[in-house]
């Protein structure tokens, strides 16, 4: 039974969140109301290729109340219908809302409510609910294992529809964090603040009989010295960075676990990252930048980064496999802003390669298996009390209802399951005889690991790559010979040198002496080793696909086909709120967050194309 634990408190509308209650499946009513009017006005005020009809009509079909089933345990308060649960997370990252505005519209907009199928307020639906159902049930999404079923019911939806090629473009756009930079001050004091927090009574006293700047550590505003006055800020430094080294020497041999090590590991990385001692022991700031500097306490796996060379961003990085098609988002992706584009492409396109992307979060320790070994992800959770609308008469006799009809939901559900996998295969198969996969990107994405990635897979590639270029015009590595079968580089001067490999197989070309009395030095290199050529070892198929980019068929067909994803990283980022401006902390629930905002844009893209499911939960374009 997955164990949940949640603040205390009375929530902001009418529910009241009792730690320790648990929570069983609630199921949404099915049966529509010919006497709902508000319904009736939405199907003739709305345009049927809108998400909101789309959802209406299909929200039984594409996120059924059982497909959440291991979220709630067997006993306990009804929750609100993770249909109708569902259909609010997805208008609300369509909408760009925070939980309490979603809340808000679903209670107040007829568009909402004819989505989320609850008609209008004397119908027996839900009338509202707190905001805080939105937080939990975010929560058993994230310890279920399976956090990004609503985005693989989408693109499964597509691929049944035919929606889903056997082509991909790749890119990714900036996520701005949700939280302040923080300076080599703030970050040591907050590293150390955080740490007598997490310390147990002892352990902090000690730690406190460790510090010498006087400072106690117990506000996070900034000491109060002349700013202006350069031997101050160094005194600042130096203390703070002592009274940080004396406690880690003071843990180092001790055996730290739990959240103690991991802020004894946040201190060690930031006063290591921008420090350096100078010969009289005197710590200052050190006159560079980590590689992979923290730069916040709060969210330390946010990153520094830069999309061009000219623009930095601090965050995170979201990346996107788009079907050039039809436009569906096929996977998604995020990682540290300073990560490199290529480093996640294989596991964008592992749809192609045979990798399952729905098992990419799984997490043994909190596997769905284990989940159900406990009866029921529910467990002893905070439950919230929601207001029918349209009184109760009949409720109890209802929730009787609901509870016989489950079992036979589920095991209807289990079979069109089966029946949409099977189809799910045959269109795959056919796809696969019919289609060479190709995978397109920019320069970004033609590194020679990728390329070889996409050759090893079968995948034609539709990376650019970028040509080698030398500075002040002067001889690029295209001006040498390279020899790979005979492992050598030749010069313009005609110079000819064995490559020299590392154990990985990367190697270089060092022309050294040959340089010396060179006539075409001056337009060769102004190093006094002499010229180097960096040979990779992928660097045939760097070579051959920078020869392949000078083909007016691939690139007309580069020029039609990439840019279609600039417009879908444009859709997904309109919204301020929770679209470029991440709206939580850490990678994984960013990267949850995002994948939950491509769920959307694709269900709103499915509205457009008109998909509908048939009557054998079979999904085709109308
Ligand atoms: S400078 Fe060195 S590498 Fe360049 S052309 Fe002359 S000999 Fe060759």
């Amino acid at each position: 039974m997955l164990e949940f634990v949640a603040p205390i408190g009375e929530n902001y509308t009418h529910g009241i969140l009792v730690a320790g209650c648990p929570v069983s499946l609630g199921m949404a009513d099915r049966q529509p109301s010919v006497l709902n009017d508000m319904d009736r006005f939405c199907d003739e005020a709305l345009a049927e290729n809108s998400i909101y009809a789309l959802l209406h009509r299909e929200r039984d079909r594409l996120f059924p109340d059982e497909m959440f089933a291991d979220l709630f345990c067997d006993k306990g308060r009804r929750s609100v219908p993770p249909s109708v649960v569902a259909t609010v997370m997805v208008l609300q990252r369509l909408e760009g809302l925070s939980d309490r505005e979603a809340t808000e519209r679903y209670s107040f907009d007829a568009r909402w409510r004819y989505a989320a199928g609850v008609g209008s307020y004397d119908c027996g639906g839900w009338g509202s609910f707190a905001h805080t159902v939105l937080v939990d049930f975010r929560a058993r999404l994230d310890r279920s294992g399976d956090k990004r079923r609503i985005f693989n019911r989408s693109v499964e939806v597509a691929g049944e529809a035919g929606l889903v090629g056997a082509r991909r473009v790749l890119d990714s756009t900036p996520l701005y964090d949700a939280v302040a930079t923080m300076d080599t001050i703030t970050l040591i004091r907050s590293a150390i603040r955080g740490l007598l927090k997490v310390a147990d009574a002892v352990l902090e006293a000690q730690l406190r009989g460790l510090i010498r700047s006087g400072d106690d550590y117990l506000s996070s505003a900034k000491p109060q010295i002349d700013w202006d006055d350069q031997a101050a800020r160094e005194e600042l430094i130096h203390s703070r960075a002592q009274d940080g080294y004396a406690i880690l020497a003071h843990l180092d041999s001790q055996k730290l676990e739990g959240a103690v090590a991991d802020a004894a590991q946040l201190l060690a990385t930031v006063l290591g990252q921008d420090l350096e001692e100078n010969e009289d022991g005197v710590f200052r700031i050190a006159r560079r930048v980590a590689a992979d500097r923290v730069i916040s306490t709060v969210d330390p796996e946010a990153r520094h980064g830069h999309k061009t060379s000219a623009r930095g961003f601090d965050g995170y990085k979201g990346s996107v496999a788009v079907d050039p098609d039809s436009e569906i988002i096929t996977d998604t992706e995020v990682s540290a802003a300073n990560a490199a584009d290529a480093s996640v492409a294989a596991d964008l396109i592992d749809d192609l390669t045979g990798g399952n992307s729905a098992d990419r979060d799984e997490d043994p320790a909190n596997s769905s298996d284990s989940d159900s070994d406990s009866g029921g992800g529910g467990g002893e959770e905070p439950a919230v009390t929601a207001r029918r609308a349209g009184g109760n008469k009949g409720a109890r006799k209802a929730k009787g209802r609901q509870a016989g009809k489950a079992s036979a939901q589920v095991a209807r559900a289990a079979r069109a399951t089966a029946r949409r996998a099977n189809v799910r295969a045959r269109r795959q198969r056919r796809l696969s005889r019919q289609a060479q996969p190709k995978v397109y990107g920019d320069a970004a994405y033609g590194s020679g690991e990728f390329l070889d990635h996409l050759a090893r897979t079968g995948i034609d590639s539709g990376c650019k790559t970028q040509p080698p270029v030398a500075p002040g015009g002067r001889y690029s590595k295209e001006h040498f010979y390279i020899d790979l079968d005979a492992d050598t580089v030749t010069c313009p001067a005609g110079e000819e040198v064995t490559i020299r490999r590392n154990k990985s197989g990367d190697g270089i070309a060092c022309f050294e002496s040959a340089c010396a009395a060179c006539p075409l030095r001056s337009d060769c290199t102004t190093a006094a080793q002499g010229r180097t050529i960096q040979v990779g070892r992928h660097e045939a198929l760097l070579t051959e696909a920078r020869a392949q980019a000078n083909d007016p068929q691939w690139r007309d067909d580069y020029r039609q086909t990439r840019p279609k994803v600039e417009r879908k990283l444009a859709h997904l980022m309109r919204r301020r709120h929770g679209g470029r401006r991440a709206r939580v902390r850490g990678r994984t629930k960013v990267d949850a967050d995002f994948n939950l905002l491509a769920a959307a844009h694709n269900l709103a893209r499915l509205a457009v194309l008109g998909v509908r499911g048939g009557p054998e939960g079979i999904w085709a374009i109308a």
